[in-house]
């Protein structure tokens, strides 16, 4: 997809700090990390969030999910835990509009999700 940014962080055409990747699935550091650990995943197909989702694309969501195990396990954090999060839509605060999971970890999170 032209114009996306994480479409070019995918095909190499921009840079990122690539920490997995398959055939399904690319992670990376989130430029402007939250917590000590903030990467996020994302289906190499584009899709722009969970709204957009079809039969067709929705099995990229188990593509994540179980990329995102190998990823805490990969950051030491599989054990004390970490948080999975994914913004749909602009009130959501979504700003790139390419499907992404942040996971985030390496600190006590605390019960409240925003
Ligand atoms: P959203 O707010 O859409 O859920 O999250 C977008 C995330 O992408 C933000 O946490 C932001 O810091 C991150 N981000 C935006 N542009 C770039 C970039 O060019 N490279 C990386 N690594 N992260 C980015
Ligand atoms: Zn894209």
């Amino acid at each position: 997809m032209e114009d996306c940014i994480f479409c070019k962080i995918i095909n190499k055409e921009i840079p990122s700090s690539i920490v997995y990747e398959d055939d399904k699935v690319l992670a990376f550091k989130d430029i402007s990390p939250a917590a000590p650990i903030h990467i996020l995943i994302v289906p190499k197909v584009h899709v722009a969030n969970v709204e957009a989702l079809d039969p067709q694309t929705v099995g990229c969501v188990a593509d994540i999910h179980m990329a995102s195990k190998k990823i805490a396990k990969l950051m030491g954090i599989n054990e004390k835990g970490y948080r999975l999060i994914t913004n749909s839509g602009t009130e959501a605060g979504q700003t790139v509009m390419h499907l992404h999971y942040h996971l985030i970890g390496g600190m006590t999170l605390g019960a409240k999700i925003y």
